[in-house]
């Protein structure tokens, strides 16, 4: 559109040419060369429009040499002569100008396409590191690559200056008398023209001379003339800039700016990817550490709370048997929930150490067990813990189901889901217990009518210490041991547990192991 309305101008001046070379010919000299002169606005039209335009133009000539011999200021000879000569001054010029603009276009598109490949390269070096230091290594190597004009006798360099807060300190550098200076540091406040090229967010050149301080000292030591910086962005922080300098030409042009605005770009993103990295890195080693240090504290933690716990226990029964004097009623009423306390605290040391154990080595000692016999002991210990508002159904087959099992492990499992089947419905509710035989081993499948467990909490269920706090449980008690404890005991047999569970409609657990 604009391009047109410049093409409309540029004819509307060449025509008002013409019309003035024919106005002067008629009322100011009848000097012949006036009329000559016609050829410059058709060399012009040639130069810069269309085809069109140029023939457009070409006609209107010729139309006014025949009106300026037909007004009788020319002859007709010359009217001749210069009507003849305008198509050939018009194309003549017309071809010149194609044959120069698609030369420059060439040029253009060589450049274009040099400067393709040489990001394209840039990319690929700068990608292919998650290590901070190296990525800012190999951007300012590919800027001073960038910036450079072998050609020109121009070689570049090239520098990374981060910003610390309120101060930039140059943190990597390509060529030798600046890589002494790594580790320089200078205000960002008080430099202007580098606050400037921050503001504009874009490359800028900051000149030697603009600059301040102890910017200006270091700059002026190294001997340099060009500087250009370019903001480099984590994100939504400004993380550095990428700064490219050379000792000896006078500018960076346009488009090495607008290559240097890429590259700064490219290693902002880069940079991002891979201080991600190193964060993810650190937090896997922390996490590590962690586990450690837990695995100990837990191993610790459960030998020393069993032997007080043994004793205690010990002194208990004793005052229950009434071994140790007669208690009064009130001592009597308290007793049967210290009891129930240390029991919780037995459980969950016995949890602990089994963990451990885990961690370490558990020994399995397995057996062929009849999972109908096993479950009919366990749900037999549970019954009379009820407290009327659960009943427990067992449903089994008529035949064996025989797996390869440790007894006393299995009971565990076994015991650990019924009490979280009757623990997590505290409004009471049926608690089924079906055995069934899957390929040649068995299946035990706890369901409830309970509180459920969302899509949300189903990664954490199984994980160590992983309880899953929500309104509906608050006050139930627990350790976060049982499942991850059951999950892994059943796999060590080579059989696992899965689950199925709809919030606020109830859950089934189910423990599956091998044949026996
Ligand atoms: P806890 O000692 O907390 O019961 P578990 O490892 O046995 O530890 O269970 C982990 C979490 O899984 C519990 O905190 C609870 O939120 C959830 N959970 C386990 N069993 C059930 C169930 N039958 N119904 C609903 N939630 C359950």
């Amino acid at each position: 559109m604009a391009a047109g309305r410049g093409q409309l101008v540029f004819a509307a001046v060449c025509v008002l040419g013409l019309v003035l070379i024919l106005l002067a010919e008629r009322f100011w000299t009848r000097d012949v060369t006036i009329g000559a002169l016609s050829v410059f606005p058709v060399g012009l039209a040639g130069w810069l429009l269309g085809r069109r335009a140029l023939i457009a133009i070409i006609l209107i000539g010729v139309a006014l040499r025949i009106l300026a011999l037909g007004f009788g200021v020319v002859g007709g000879l010359t009217a001749l002569s210069q009507a003849a000569a305008l198509p050939l001054v018009g194309v003549a010029c017309h071809m010149a100008a194609s044959s120069r603009s698609s030369s420059a276009a060439e040029l253009d598109r060589e450049r274009q396409l040099r400067e393709l490949a040489f990001l394209l390269e840039a990319a690929q070096k700068l990608a292919s590191s998650l290590d901070p230091a190296v990525v800012l290594r190999r951007a300012v190597e590919v800027t001073a690559q960038g910036v450079s004009r072998p050609g020109d006798g121009r070689p570049a360099a090239a520098a990374y200056h981060r910003l610390l807060g309120d101060v930039v300190r140059v943190e990597a550098a390509d060529d030798e008398p600046s890589r002494e200076t790594v580790g320089f540091e200078y205000p960002l406040a008080r430099n202007q023209a580098v606050l400037g090229a921050l503001r504009s967010g874009r490359a800028s050149i900051v000149r030697p001379d603009h600059m301040t301080g102890v910017l200006e000292q270091h700059v002026r030591a190294l001997g340099l003339q060009v500087l250009a910086f370019a903001p480099v962005r984590s994100g939504n922080d400004l993380h550095g800039f990428l700064v490219a300098t050379a000792r000896d030409a006078p500018s960076v042009d346009r488009r090495e700016l607008s290559l240097l605005d890429m590259l700064a770009r490219m290693t902002g993103l880069a940079l991002i990817n891979a201080e991600h990295m190193q964060t993810q890195r650190e937090h896997a080693d922390r996490m590590e550490n962690l586990e450690k240090v837990k695995s100990h504290f837990l191993n610790l933690v459960s030998h020393e709370l069993r032997s007080p716990l043994t004793v205690a226990l010990g002194y208990v029964s004793m005052l229950e048997e009434e071994a140790l004097g007669p208690l009064t009623p009130q001592s009597r009423s308290v007793l049967p929930i210290v009891i129930a306390k240390l029991n919780e605290i037995e459980m969950l040391v016995e949890q602990m150490l089994e963990t451990s154990r885990l961690e370490e080595t558990l020994v399995l000692n397995c057996e062929r067990v009849d999972l109908r016999e096993l479950c009919r002991e366990v749900v037999g210990t549970m019954r009379p813990l009820l407290d009327g508002r659960h009943s427990i159904e067992l449903v089994e087959p008529e035949e064996q189901v025989v797996v390869f099992a440790d007894r006393s492990r299995v009971g565990t499992i076994l015991a650990n889901l019924l009490g979280n089947a009757i623990k997590y419905s505290p409004e009471g509710g049926l608690v089924r217990c079906e055995i069934s035989k899957q390929g040649g081993g068995g299946r035990v499948s706890v369901s409830d009518e309970g509180l459920g467990i969302s899509e949300a909490d189903m990664p954490r269920l199984f994980t160590r210490f992983g309880r899953i706090l929500t309104p509906e449980n608050q006050g139930i008690l627990g350790t976060g041991l049982g499942l991850y404890l059951s999950r892994e005991v059943a796999r060590q047999h080579g059989g696992d547990i899965t689950v199925k569970s709809r919030v606020g409609l109830g859950s089934t657990f189910t423990l599956s192991l091998p044949a026996g």
